[in-house]
């Protein structure tokens, strides 16, 4: 199977304009594979050649404008098209086989009644795995998802979904989405369901965990909804989706998944026993970590895997921040257990020789394959640190109106790194580019050496003040650097030395 490249992803970009999926999946033919039909419509600005992409169990057809193409041309996961300037639709019915190892479509079990379950992680480009794509996050497009379930099943998806007179499912058309968002959760879930600023809130998970599900939901929900009205106090962006469903699912290989308007999570977080006051932090952090996905990530999309550090530093951070001011009379300061926890990750992964800097170069990211090697502690804890540091150095208020210039400008669609700094610079009079070369495009810990000299006539040895030095570091003798001027750089001891306010 061939990985996108970075390169052919920008040249597929301007090549296409992709608007509209429709994808029906049949899941009543057995629990080995499933059906899955795709209509793609889509424009191209010139004629060329280019591919689709689908990881098919059989690829039984596929027809570019009416006509057919040869099924035997698919190769590994790419089908070759070869397109003329205009218009165009491309129809692709396939047999896809369900996965055991929580990517793709997976399919589950439960060993307590027999009851099964379905549900897809499409994260980076497992979505070939369930229908045929264009499959890079800067191709967003309308999705229309219909399913075909067995009798008793509910079918959940990003848009709200409504049983049709034939017994088939069909989800609300989506606003424009990266094809790595698009979510189907099958099975006879358990559901609490219940209404929020005038929108649907679900909470599911299997039966089998019903019990359990209905003893947590008042806590799960009040913290969802505290979260919700939180997010909207700090962004002038409303919500952009239908309906927000959290589905707790069975063997999930993360801790959640941000899929607009249907967030999956391991369904471990349907707690069976007593647990720590700190497991129902995490849970409540991870849900509020989700919610800001919907906007950071979701309805503004990384243009290439190169910047997916910056959904998850922002996550991370505004997760434990969020937490802290909406669910305080639930939890103690979160703050304290990102120290305790979460930083250590962070130093860890930053002490490796496998260490890069938050914000990597986009040529250390050619490839999907490499982009996956940066889910680090780097990527989250580390990045998280550097983005509280920055709102401290900034202003909260500074802040949050670079973040909601940053919404504005691209919603619905994709932004880069320099497109969040430049938001950023637009709010505030610091030099917020000068920050993020010393402190995102740097690797390592600080080290701190302190440098004393020893003055004769005193007959002592006296100390001379200051001297942090942060080796391997551009900012390491620059004293005007940003930390210099934060609010904790202020109350450093009587040596006068510079630390990070947040490491
Ligand atoms: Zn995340």
């Amino acid at each position: 199977m061939s990985v996108l490249t970075r390169d052919e992803a920008q040249t597929r970009a301007q090549l296409l304009d992709v608007h509209h999926y429709r994808v029906d999946l049949d899941l009543t033919t057995g629990d080995e594979t499933f059906g899955s039909q795709t209509l793609i419509r889509f424009t191209a600005r010139a004629a060329g050649d280019t591919f689709v992409e689908l990881k098919p169990e059989t690829l039984h057809s596929a027809l570019l404008d009416g006509e057919p193409l040869d099924v035997a041309a698919l190769d590994g996961n790419r089908l070759p098209l070869t397109v003329t300037e205009g218009e165009h639709t491309l129809r692709v019915d396939a047999t896809m086989r369900y996965s055991r190892t929580g990517e793709g479509m997976h399919r589950f079990t439960d060993p307590t009644d027999g009851e099964s379950y379905v549900y897809t992680q499409l994260f980076m480009e497992d979505v070939q795995r369930v229908f045929a794509a264009f499959d890079q996050p800067d191709l967003k497009a309308v999705f229309e998802v219909g399913v075909t379930a067995p009798e008793g099943w509910t079918v959940l998806s990003n848009g709200i979904t409504e049983q049709q007179p034939d017994g088939s499912w069909r989800a609300a058309p989506t606003p424009l989405l990266s094809t790595y968002f698009v979510c189907v959760a099958a099975g006879p879930w358990h559901s609490v369901r219940t209404e929020h600023a005038g929108l649907p809130f679900g909470i599911h998970c299997r039966r089998s965990l019903a019990p359990h599900l209905d003893a947590d939901a008042d806590e799960i929900l009040a913290v969802t909804k505290a979260c919700y009205d939180r997010y909207h106090e700090k962004f002038d962006e409303p919500y952009p989706f239908d309906s927000y469903d959290q589905a707790f699912v069975p063997e999930f290989n993360a801790g959640a998944m941000e899929n607009p308007g249907l967030v999956t999570f391991r369904d471990e977080f349907v707690f069976r026993s007593a647990v720590t006051a700190t497991e129902r932090m995490t849970r409540a952090m991870v849900i509020a970590h989700e919610m800001a996905h919907m906007w950071f990530g979701d309805l503004v999309t990384l243009r290439w895997w190169d910047d997916i550090w910056l959904n998850e530093s922002f996550a991370e951070y505004m997760g434990f921040q969020t937490v802290n001011e909406a669910c305080s009379d639930l939890f103690a300061d979160t703050w304290i257990d990102f120290g305790v926890t979460r930083k250590a990750w962070g130093y860890e992964a930053d002490q490796r020789p496998s260490t890069h800097p938050v914000a990597p170069d986009p040529e250390a990211v050619p490839d999907t394959a490499s982009a996956l090697l940066n889910f680090d502690g780097i990527s989250y804890a580390k990045g998280a640190s550097a983005l509280r540091q920055l709102v401290a150095w900034l202003g909260e208020k500074d802040f949050l109106a670079g973040i909601n210039i940053h919404f504005k400008r691209h919603k619905f669609g994709n932004a880069t790194l320099a497109d969040f700094i430049d938001n950023l610079a637009a709010a505030t009079d610091r030099d917020v580019h000068a920050w993020a070369e010393q402190w995102l495009r740097t690797t390592g810990v600080d080290t701190l050496t302190p440098a004393s000299k020893a003055r004769a006539p005193a007959g002592g040895c006296t100390s001379t003040g200051t001297a942090a030095a942060r080796t391997g570091s551009p900012s390491a003798s620059t004293t005007g650097s940003p930390t210099a001027t934060s609010p904790s750089a202020s109350a450093t001891s009587s040596t006068s030395r510079r630390r990070r306010p947040s490491s």
